[in-house]
């Protein structure tokens, strides 16, 4: 079963249209890269799955479990539930800013999971390894560079063992220099079969790393499929367009 289901999903703001049928699936273990150009709806779609957006109409769900059909939700339990099921990584990092590395870690699973003290910083403490920031526990975020922020929230993402993370142009706010230890970082939990959906303006990660590209103009999905097909030998137009930029 899917991890992640979206079918005919709509979203407008006002006579905006951001979100027209979007329909897509993403399978345990599976990459899915999704690019196209500015103002087309990613991060809407991205927040819909992630609930900061409701859909006006169709489906969303989880292993399963719906989150939101035809434009309705279910109630606040449901919602809960569901929260815990995924991971989100932000382009400009939104740490809590006067909170530590280890407690932006732990906030969630303490606050929304209720897991124990103990449980939720031996964990966190795991994950900040994970991340090459084990020295940085005690720092504030004010005094981490852009990619040790950004890797401070993966491991955030990641405090609720989420069955799928979803990444909004993870390193579009960061130096180059800084781009290559996230997309490395990405690189390996993808090697770890961890499902993850990834806006992103890097062709070369989502050539390599991703198992199929989802590209997206005016709200539509125009084309997806292989990264070898849609990046190098795309079909449409509008895709080969905007791939032009890349080349
Ligand atoms: P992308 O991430 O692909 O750049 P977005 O999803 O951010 O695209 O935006 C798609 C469209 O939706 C844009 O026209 C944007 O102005 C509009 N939009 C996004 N969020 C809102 C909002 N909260 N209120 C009104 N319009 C919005
Ligand atoms: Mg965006």
């Amino acid at each position: 079963m899917a991890v992640l289901t979206v079918k005919n999903a709509k979203k407008s703001f006002g006579e905006n249209h951001v979100l027209n049928d979007i329909s897509f699936e993403v399978g345990k273990g599976e990459v899915i890269a999704i690019i196209g150009p500015s103002g087309s709806g990613k991060s809407t779609l991205l927040r819909c799955c992630t609930i900061l957006e409701h859909l006006d109409g169709g489906l969303i769900q989880y292993s399963g479990d719906v989150l939101c059909k035809d434009g309705k939700y279910g109630d606040k339990e449901q919602m809960q539930n569901i929260r815990k099921k995924f991971g989100l990584v932000f382009q400009n990092f939104n740490l809590f800013p006067h909170f530590s590395v280890l407690r932006n870690v732990t906030e969630a699973p303490i606050r929304v999971a209720g897991m124990d003290r103990q449980k939720a910083e031996a964990h966190g403490r795991e994950l900040l390894h994970k991340m090459g920031l084990s020295e940085k526990e005690n720092a504030y975020p004010c005094e981490l560079s852009g990619g040790q922020q950004q890797r401070v929230a993966i491991a955030r993402a990641m405090a609720l063992d989420p069955d799928i993370l979803f990444f909004d142009e993870p390193t579009s706010a960061l130096d180059p220099e800084l781009t290559g230890e996230i997309l490395k970082v990405m690189r390996e939990l993808a090697e770890e079969h961890m499902t993850m959906v990834v806006v992103t303006h890097e062709m070369g990660f989502a050539r390599d790393v991703a198992d199929r590209v989802i590209f997206m103009d005016k709200g539509y999905i125009v084309e997806q499929g292989d990264p070898k097909v849609v990046i190098d030998h795309p079909e449409n137009e509008r895709t080969r367009l905007f791939l032009q930029r890349f080349a």
